[in-house]
C-alpha cells in the first residue's frame, strides 16, 4: 500500500504547508497529513478554501520518477480515484472537472491542488491536497457553487469511509500509472468529464479561449476545438460559455 498511517491532527494551519516541509525534509512517499479543521487553507492560485469541522481535508506526499513536463497528468490521476471513491462510497454521481474539482450538479463537492518541487528535470517531490466537503457547514458566499456530500446524501457520511476508499483507488491507479503510463486513464477520464462536448471559456493569466471542451489528451492538455483549429491547454479555469 502506498500510503503510511495517516498523522492526524485536530486543527492546523494548513495541511499541504505540513506535508511540503516534511516533504522538503526528506520524507518518505506515502505520508499523509489529515486535519479535522484548516485556519488558513488554500488551493490553486493561493486562492482560499474554507474547511471547517466536518469534511475530509489532507495532503500526501508523492515521489515519482518522472520528468516535469509529466506533472500535468497527475491532478487527472487523483480526480479519477477521487471521482470513483465518492461514486462507491455514497451510491451518487459525480463528475470531473477539468482540471482538479469535483462537482455534483455543477456544485463543487471536491478541490484538488498538486504542487511540486524538482531536482534537474525530475520531480524530487509532489504535495498533493485534497478538500472534500463531507459533514462541514459552507459558508454563505459558497452556497450556489458548492455543495457538501451531507446535502447530497440528506444525511451525515462517513469520512473515514471515504479517505479509506480513496487511497485504494488511487493506489491501484499509481501503481498502474508507473507500470503503463497515463494513456489508458484518458477515455475513462473523459467520459466522467462535466461539460464534455460542451462550449467552455477557459480563462490563464491574460487569456480567455473559448471553445468545445473535448476532455484531455495523453500529455493531461485539455484540447479545444476552436473554429481556428485545435488548441491544447495546460492549465487555466474552466467555465460554461452559457
Ligand atoms: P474554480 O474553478 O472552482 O473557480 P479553482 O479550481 O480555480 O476554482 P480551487 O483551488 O479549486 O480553485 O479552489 C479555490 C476556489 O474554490 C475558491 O476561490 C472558492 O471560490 C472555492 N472554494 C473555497 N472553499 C471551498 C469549499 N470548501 N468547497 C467548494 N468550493 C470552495
Amino acid at each position: 500500500m502506498l500510503f503510511l498511517k495517516p498523522k492526524r491532527f485536530k486543527v492546523v494551519d494548513s495541511t499541504q504547508k505540513i506535508a511540503k516541509e516534511m516533504a522538503a525534509k526528506n520524507c518518505p512517499q506515502g505520508l499523509i497529513i489529515v486535519a479535522d479543521r484548516q485556519k488558513e487553507s488554500y488551493g490553486r492560485l493561493g486562492r482560499s478554501w474554507s474547511a471547517g469541522v466536518g469534511g475530509l481535508w489532507f495532503s500526501f506526499v508523492l515521489r515519482p520518477k518522472i520528468s516535469l513536463q509529466k506533472i500535468l497528468v497527475i491532478a487527472p490521476l487523483i480526480a479519477i480515484a477521487l471521482n470513483k471513491a465518492i461514486k462507491k462510497s455514497f451510491k451518487i454521481s459525480s463528475k470531473i472537472k477539468w482540471p482538479n474539482d469535483i462537482l455534483i450538479e455543477r456544485k463543487k463537492v471536491a478541490g484538488i491542488l498538486v504542487e511540486a518541487s524538482s531536482r534537474g528535470r525530475k520531480v524530487d517531490w509532489l504535495v498533493i491536497g485534497i478538500g472534500v466537503n463531507v459533514n462541514n457547514r459552507l459558508p454563505n458566499f459558497l452556497q450556489q457553487t458548492a455543495a457538501t456530500l451531507k446535502q447530497v446524501c440528506g444525511k451525515n457520511v462517513s469520512k473515514e469511509v471515504l479517505l479509506e476508499s480513496f487511497a485504494r483507488e488511487f493506489d491501484l491507479c499509481y501503481k498502474k500509472f508507473l507500470k503503463v503510463g497515463f494513456s489508458s486513464f484518458v477515455n475513462f477520464y473523459n467520459k466522467n468529464l462535466s461539460f464534455y462536448n460542451r462550449e467552455v471559456i477557459v480563462f490563464t493569466d491574460d487569456l480567455s479561449q473559448a471553445g468545445i471542451n473535448k476532455g484531455i489528451a495523453k500529455t493531461g492538455k485539455l484540447v479545444l476545438k476552436m473554429p481556428q483549429g485545435i488548441k491544447r491547454v495546460s492549465a487555466g479555469t474552466l467555465r460554461l460559455a452559457d
